[in-house]
């Protein structure tokens, strides 16, 4: 009887602990992924990330298929349908035993809930390994016994922690002797599930050779400098594994275990380039424990509860849609906070500071929900993950854990000239500025017809007036309170 192996967010075979336990079985091994794509609807993804987990599905494939191990898919409209659907799999396979890692979604959650009474009801055994962050869940609380909801103290005992368990990345498992038969990966179209491939961007290559490549890449040229150079997004100044980690081509370990074999224990010192770099990761696993410790987070909801009476701007109003449409597309009169997001609509990823930026802008500049502007990231970006993009969010909206603090505002202006002084960035996407000069490409002044260049717009709002605007919408909660 064969042994099943379920990816989900895993999309590769080395450092795969699910995959390497099933290979020490005698047994065939059969892989399978579950097509789930009004569920993927209903997390807001876009076509290009759907596109991307697609992408990934043909390498894996192929990978498997040379392990003598094949790909097959259930298309199952949404968690809901799955435990039955995967119970009647099971049945027509013959599968006994089934191996996966853990996810950390509510919905997931829930999923893995459901499946797990189906299949015991069935009597099919069900193993999972921890493999999207460094330290699971749960394992580092503080004095009281709660979830960590600042990063520092949080970090420090990751980094303890981490040290004393980090084992080195598995490697992929030798093929297997024993095939199983299966027909060819037969994956649907994504118009066929409602999705515009005119929504598509050209993405870097799919799987983990490339992912593990731009690694390799990354810690021999980026890693030293990555502290001087993460805040200039004109520079390849971050490492850019982002899509590669959201669909798990590319595992945790693997990034961390690169950094230590390159260089130590500078590793852990937060002061080197690489120590910035590690405490980065632990951003991901810190956003990833809170996804468990406050479900509300992965439900739309705050996680400071007070801050959901927070007077947002409606979209009901014209020039509210208005101003949430400029940011959309680029067309605020802000050339960085334009530039970034036509970064993201025509990449499918923006840089760190930049997102920081334009999620501060559309929720204090505009005071717009962030709840509209996380939407809107998932449907763009290859890296569109929940635990990391709420995280972001919820830190500029400053209704998040270890937030901004609502009266420290990005101003657009200063944050350009300081982290784009030449202005490089900002010609690179928006061409109608390129004739601007250095000094003046940050704030050009207003023309003819309100325009600053070609088509493009002058500022959207007056930064004076909205700081007053957000700050009195912030104190209003503290009266209230
Ligand atoms: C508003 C907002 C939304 C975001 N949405 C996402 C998202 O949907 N998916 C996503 O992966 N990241 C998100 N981030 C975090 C961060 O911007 C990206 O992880 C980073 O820009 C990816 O580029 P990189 O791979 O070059 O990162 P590097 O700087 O090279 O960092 C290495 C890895 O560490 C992790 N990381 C880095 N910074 C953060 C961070 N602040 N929080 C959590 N993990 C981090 C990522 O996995 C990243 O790939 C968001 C941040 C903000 C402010």
């Amino acid at each position: 009887m064969p042994h099943l192996v379920w990816f989900r967010s895993d999309l590769r075979v080395q450092d795969h602990a699910a995959l390497w336990a099933a290979c020490q079985q005698d047994a065939p091994v059969v892989a399978l992924f579950v097509l789930t794509p009004e569920q993927w609807r209903a997390h807001g993804w876009g076509a290009r990330r759907v596109d991307w987990v697609l992408q990934h599905l043909k390498v894996l494939q192929a990978q498997l298929a040379e392990l003598n191990i094949p790909l097959l898919t259930l298309e199952c409209a949404d968690f809901a349908a799955l435990p039955t659907q995967l119970v009647a799999f099971c049945r027509q396979h013959q599968i006994q035993q089934i191996y996966s890692h853990e996810e950390y979604e509510w919905n997931e959650r829930q999923r893995d809930q459901a499946v797990r009474d189906a299949l015991a009801h069935h009597g099919i055994s069900w193993s999972q390994w921890v493999d999207q962050v460094l330290v699971p869940p749960g394992a580092l609380l503080t004095g009281q016994g709660r979830y960590y909801t600042v990063f520092t103290p949080f970090y420090r005992q990751w980094a303890l922690r981490v040290q004393a368990s980090l084992s080195a990345p598995l490697p992929a498992p030798s093929a297997r002797k024993r095939t199983y038969p299966a027909p060819a990966l037969a994956l649907p179209s994504l118009e066929q599930w409602g999705w515009s491939t005119a929504d598509l961007v050209a993405t870097p290559a799919a799987g983990e050779a490339a992912a593990l490549k731009a690694l390799d890449d990354f810690c021999a040229q980026g890693l030293m400098d990555y502290q001087q150079q993460r805040d200039f997004p004109a520079l390849a100044g971050t490492s850019g594994l982002s899509p590669w980690l959201a669909v798990g081509a590319l595992s945790i370990r693997q990034c961390l275990d690169a950094a230590l074999k390159h260089a130590g224990d500078l590793c852990w010192d937060k002061k080197s380039g690489l120590g910035t770099w590690v405490s980065e990761l632990g951003w991901r696993d810190f956003y990833r424990h809170l996804l468990v410790g406050y479900p509300r987070v992965s439900r739309g909801r705050a996680f400071q509860q007070a801050t959901e009476a927070l007077a947002w701007r409606s979209l009901d109003n014209p020039k509210v849609a208005r101003d949430f449409a400029a940011w959309k597309a680029g067309l605020t009169g802000f050339p960085l906070v334009d530039a970034a997001m036509r970064q993201l609509n025509q990449t499918g990823w923006m840089h760190n500071r930049l997102r920081m930026l334009v999620a501060m802008f559309l929720t204090k500049q505009l005071l717009i929900d962030w709840r509209h502007g996380e939407a809107y990231f998932m449907t763009q970006l290859l890296d569109g993950d929940l635990a990391s993009n709420n995280g972001g969010w919820q830190w500029a909206a400053s209704t998040g854990v270890d937030a901004a603090p609502y009266f420290r505002i990005f101003n657009p202006y200063s944050q350009s000239q300081k982290f784009d002084p030449d202005g490089e960035f900002i010609r690179r996407y928006l061409p109608e500025l390129a004739g601007y000069h250095a000094k003046q490409i940050h704030q050009p002044p207003v023309g003819q017809g309100n325009l600053l260049g070609g088509d493009y717009p002058a500022p959207c709002v007056d930064l004076k007036l909205a700081r007053q605007r957000v700050m009195q919408a912030f104190q209003a909660l503290k009266e209230e309170g």
